[in-house]
């Protein structure tokens, strides 16, 4: 039967001193004469321990005590000696520097010498005067003395603050990660400020990140990162939490006196981390949006808060770049409703419900058939057909584009394939899909399957899709262009600069917007644009098409301007693939 004592000695000098002790103890009542042999063991045990002992007797004075011990408060072996009281051993720790000079004698007193002989075995934690930390257990026994083991902790405390600190916070920038900053978000809800009434909340995101990383690497990417989150840190105050949610992403969680002030900041934000960085690499310019919700009351939660300033951020990022989106209620509405349509057009996907229209192209020279526009549309259950208008914004944000347009790519082809071999099929094709890496091996792939030849084939293209100057855009369309795939670009005149893109792409046709159209009649600048770019069209030789030709009228128009090609209701909305064969005549013997 172990006692109690045994437990606990065991505890305090470990099982292995114990061991060798306990056997020494044992002997020496057996065997009289080897009792000075197994003191000699019992001593090198001791002074071989990792921790500082030292035990008392029920008289506070001082029975044991190893070299360890005096290592650890720096003290050369021997100053102290059997019989000093423990009082007596503080003091002469306090006299000799050990202790930060703030700590005194009383308080040792208080949490060592009273405490020491009734202490339980939680340690108590020493600071000493050169910023080591200490971990003292007291053990009491049974004779009313006691045992203290005092072990350097300061290496396990350093590490257990460096993985706290590493859980805590973002690697790169050092600033809150997103767990840290939505639990301190939630302590500064609850600091009720009467002066700073309203929280803002702001979520922040780079404009150009992407396109810094793919041009000059990753490391200055992280550079940047870096320098955003060094002035987001430097123009917030200090209760202020600032954190980095991933990626280019950034949260502020403040107190502000009103919403104006709270608006001024997020203006602030945009021109502060808008203005040039100086890297290692050279000058780098990005520009931030910020989308911002602010409340008057203390709400529960910062998650509702954090995804209302997302929904901000989303709408702002919409409407162009470096601007501030402010949060109203109608955005978790639409929201709601975009996830709703999300969810269904997935589903749309998997049960084929979408089908491809075609609206013919007509040269307006021999009002001929020349082509035939593919324009998809959804079939919902109950036999309605849902207008692109309604889903591709949705497709495009969720990357489904990329499948749709896939598949009707295909279905275009195949339709294609089996009309006159002058008939070319134009198909619209995202900026998502343009900066896929796998965007040309598609099509080429879909044309060998199909069997259409490459020179059938007409890409529509926006401005938009070039404006992000991404590389993969590029070398997709030249790789297409090579391969004698004919690119338009659509919706001309809609754009900033239509006519840089121009020089830059091999754009073979020009489609210009609709709005042209519609306004020439009554609108005398409209009617100039069309001419005007139907006279570059003649002198650079890339075909001009008008849209939304609606009216005799119209066209008569169109015509007068130089315009080559046509398309719009006056000649045929856009119809099923077997409608549109009927349109095409009797196939022509070949
Ligand atoms: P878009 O490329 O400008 O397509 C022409 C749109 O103008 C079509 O609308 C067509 O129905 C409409 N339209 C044609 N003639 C007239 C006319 O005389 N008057 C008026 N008012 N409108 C006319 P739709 O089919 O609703 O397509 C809307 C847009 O959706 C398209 O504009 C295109 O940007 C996009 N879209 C359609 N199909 C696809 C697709 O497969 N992939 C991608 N990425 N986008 C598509
Ligand atoms: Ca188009
Ligand atoms: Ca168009």
């Amino acid at each position: 039967m172990r006692s109690r004592v045994q437990d606990e000695a065991e505890t305090v000098i470990g099982p292995r001193s114990y061991q060798i002790f306990a056997q020494a103890i044992e002997e020496a009542t057996s065997v009289d004469g080897h009792v000075v042999e197994h003191l000699k063991r019992f001593e090198a045990a001791l002074q071989n321990m990792n921790q500082g002992l030292c035990m008392f007797d029920a008289q506070s004075r001082l029975v044991v005590c190893n070299d360890q011990y005096h290592r650890l408060f720096d003290l050369p072996p021997g100053t102290l000696s059997f019989g000093m009281t423990q009082e007596e051993i503080c003091t002469l720790l306090i006299a000799r520097g050990c202790y930060p000079p703030s700590v005194t004698l009383a308080q040792i007193r208080e949490s060592t010498c009273i405490a020491a002989p009734h202490a339980n075995s939680l340690p108590v934690f020493r600071e000493l005067a050169d910023g080591r930390i200490l971990s003292v257990r007291y053990r009491a026994m049974e004779d009313g003395g006691w045992v203290s083991t005092f072990e350097d902790i300061t290496e396990q405390r350093r590490s257990e603050a460096r993985i706290a600190h590493l859980a805590r916070h973002d690697g790169l920038t050092q600033l809150a990660n997103s767990r840290t900053l939505r639990d301190e978000s939630r302590r500064l809800l609850t600091d009720a400020n009467p002066a700073l009434p309203v929280l803002g909340v702001y979520y922040l995101d780079l404009d150009r990140f992407k396109f810094v990383n793919d041009t000059y690497g990753h490391a200055v990417g992280d550079e940047l990162l870096r320098s955003v989150a060094q002035r987001l840190r430097a123009s917030s105050g200090r209760t202020d939490i600032v954190g980095r949610l991933g990626g280019d992403e950034f949260a502020v969680v403040r107190r502000m006196p009103d919403p104006e002030e709270a608006e001024l900041y997020a203006h602030h934000l945009v021109k502060w981390l808008g203005a040039p960085y100086d890297l290692s690499t050279g000058r780098v310019q990005v520009g931030v949006s910020v989308g911002l919700t602010t409340c008057r009351e203390n709400p529960a939660d910062i998650e509702p808060l954090l995804q209302e300033a997302d929904l901000a951020l989303r709408h702002a990022k919409r409407s162009g770049r470096g601007t501030v989106g402010l949060f109203e209620p109608e955005m978790s509405e639409a929201a709601r409703l975009r996830r709703r349509l999300e969810a269904e057009f997935r589903d749309a996907l998997t049960m084929e419900q979408f089908e491809v229209h075609y609206q013919p192209l007509i040269d307006l020279d021999g009002s001929r058939i020349v082509g035939a526009e593919a324009l998809v549309r959804w079939r919902d259950p109950e036999g309605g057909l849902i207008p692109p208008a309604a889903f591709i914004p949705v497709a495009e944000e969720t990357g489904l584009i990329v499948p749709l347009g896939s598949w009707v790519l295909r279905q275009a082809c195949r339709d294609a394939a089996g009309w006159p071999p002058e008939v070319v099929v134009a198909v619209n094709v995202s900026s998502v899909q343009l900066r896929q890496g796998t965007f040309a091996g598609t099509v080429l792939e879909t044309l060998a399957e199909t069997g259409l030849p490459a020179g059938r084939l007409e890409i529509e293209i926006t401005e938009s899709a070039l404006l992000d100057e991404s590389e993969t855009t590029s070398r997709n369309i030249q790789t297409l262009h090579e391969a004698g795939i004919r690119f338009a670009m659509d919706d001309f005149g809609t754009g900033y600069s239509p006519l840089a893109y121009l020089r830059q792409f091999p754009i073979d046709k020009i489609k210009i917007d609709r709005c042209f159209m519609k306004d020439a009649e009554t609108d005398a600048d409209a009617l100039a644009i069309i001419r005007a770019v139907a006279g570059l069209g003649i002198s650079l030789g890339i075909t001009t098409l008008i849209e939304g030709v609606e009216t005799a009228e119209q066209l008569e128009l169109a015509r007068a301007q130089g315009v080559r090609q046509g398309q719009g209701f006056l000649f045929s909305r856009p119809q099923p693939g077997a409608v549109i064969s009927g349109l095409f005549g009797p196939p022509q013997p070949s």
